[in-house]
């Protein structure tokens, strides 16, 4: 490298001879507090790391003489210590306008839950423990009586998710070695979904060895469709919720009624996957209609598998509710024992569950029925709280408007509705670049050291204001206030 002169005089360049010894730096005072906190095996494995990174600065002649002071390095080394250190997993700030967000973790548990889970956190329970007898339990019957309370199944199963549940349920009942040899499933050509992150129907029959027995079109499946499917080898009639798209136009879709005369003819189990378990008709506070996990059960399904953080509101997990004769052979499966839930989901699940008793409550106390009954009025008064001090922090090059727009259910979760909500929405008022600077600001919101999350929309930046808490709200006032671009 041939740098000018007076350049090197002003900064003289360190040789690799002028790194101080590792043992220098360990022993330096500044350094104390970073061992006291990290150990000496992290703090030495760190500097011996930065120690021959600067050494290979310095051989290369791309290194300041200032930088071999040990303080310098001490700062240096502190700053690596703490990035290596801080949570990968952080909390952010959804302002995507999408109420259960699988990327931003779905629903977010009330309190009662977290306090539920926070008791469980650090002390013995008996999670498989019989209380009454001094024997071994099942983890399922914590839980199992009121599912089944809610729902108005026989019985029910608990796994790590619906997929885990979906997987389960085909594993024990439509394997080619689990019932008498029977792996065919009937499913509507329809119905075939995919959810994000390589869920899909007829991936999920194959792993488990089902064989997937398409049934009618895209947009009409008849109730002689699936008579004709039916053969010696049919382990199951499945239908499946079309939770993340819409069949319109000219469709036809068997009734799950019809579905359960026909199951019943022929003595074939009937399941739905229901994918969103609501519990309670969302309709009554003014949300549109899913269908809920009692009317599929009432419908006569022998089983119905759903998700825990979707609608429902609780921790990742999946259910599986029905008939007790075929619950019975689910729980006794190989993989129940490998998909199982652990105590916290159990103590946040219980905890959850036990809202829907008092169903006139649910959107005070459930968080995803508040925020997806929060009043537009609220969520406007909110983004107008917030505009002016946005306007500060982005600066004149963007105006901040506040606006109506639209929320998402999201998960899946009727796809087609969307809640009126208020939010920010900024533009660039330059001519030219108009997306590269919507893109950056995107970019600098979200790396923020509390990562904000807005969506762009038509060359501007929305943030949909309906998921904000007052306390974040408060932040957000206090950041960009303090800040400019
Ligand atoms: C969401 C969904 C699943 C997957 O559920 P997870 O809890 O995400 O595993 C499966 N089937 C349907 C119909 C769904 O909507």
């Amino acid at each position: 490298m041939n740098l000018p002169t007076s350049f090197l005089a002003t900064h003289p360049l360190a040789q690799p001879a002028d790194l101080p010894a590792l043992d220098k730096v360990l022993h330096r005072a500044e350094l104390a507090a970073a061992l006291t906190q990290h150990g000496l095996t992290l703090v030495t494995q760190q500097l011996r790391l930065l120690l021959s990174e600067l050494r290979i600065q310095a051989i290369e002649q791309q290194l300041d003489k200032s930088a071999v002071e040990p303080s310098h390095i001490i700062a240096q080394l502190i700053e690596k210590l703490d990035a290596l250190t801080a949570s990968k997993l952080k909390t952010v700030i959804n302002l995507t306008g999408t109420v259960l967000h699988t990327n931003l973790g779905r629903a977010l548990l009330p309190d009662c839950a977290i306090a539920a889970v926070t008791q469980v956190l650090s002390q013995p329970t008996n999670l498989e423990f019989d209380l009454k007898t001094g024997k071994r339990g099942d983890r399922d019957d914590l839980i199992e009586a009121l599912i089944c309370e809610l729902t108005g199944a026989e019985a029910a199963t608990v796994v790590n998710n619906n997929a885990a549940a979906v997987l389960l349920m085909l594993n024990a009942l439509a394997a080619p070695n689990a019932v008498a040899s029977k792996a065919e499933v009937i499913v509507s050509r329809g119905e075939l979904v995919e959810i994000g992150g390589a869920f899909r129907i007829p991936d999920i029959m194959s792993s488990a060895g089902s064989k997937l027995i398409e049934v009618g079109t895209t947009n009409r499946t008849h109730y002689a469709d699936y008579e004709r499917a039916i053969s010696e080898c049919t382990a199951m009639l499945m239908k499946v919720h079309c939770s993340n798209y819409a069949v319109v136009g000219f469709t036809k879709e068997t009734a799950l009624s019809e579905l359960v005369k026909l199951g019943q003819q022929h003595q074939i189990p009937v399941t739905v996957d229901l994918g969103s378990g609501t519990l309670v008709d969302l309709s009554q506070w003014g949300l549109p209609h899913e269908p809920t996990v009692k009317e599929t059960i009432q419908a006569g399904a022998d089983l119905v598998t759903f998700s825990g953080d979707k609608l429902l509101g609780g921790p990742q997990a999946g259910f599986i509710v029905g008939r007790k004769a075929l619950i019975d052979i689910i729980k006794k499966h190989p993989l129940k024992r490998a998909l199982r839930v652990g105590k916290l989901t159990m103590a946040a699940l219980e905890s959850v569950l036990s809202l829907y008793r008092s169903p006139e409550l649910l959107p005070e106390r459930l968080t995803t029925l508040r925020l997806l009954t929060r009043a537009q009025t609220d969520i406007q008064q909110q983004a107008k709280g917030l505009q002016a001090s946005l306007q500060h922090a982005v600066g004149s090059d963007y105006s901040v408007s506040c606006e109506p727009m639209l929320s998402q259910i999201g998960s899946g979760a009727m796809p087609i509705d969307s809640l009126p909500s208020f939010g920010l929405v900024v533009h660039y008022q330059g001519s030219d670049k108009i997306s590269r600077q919507i893109m950056w600001l995107e970019h600098w919101l979200r790396t923020q050291a509390q990562p904000i999350i807005g969506r762009i929309h038509k060359n501007a930046l929305y943030l949909d204001c309906r998921c904000l808490s007052e306390q974040q709200a408060q932040l957000l006032q206090t950041t960009w206030s303090r800040t400019q671009l």
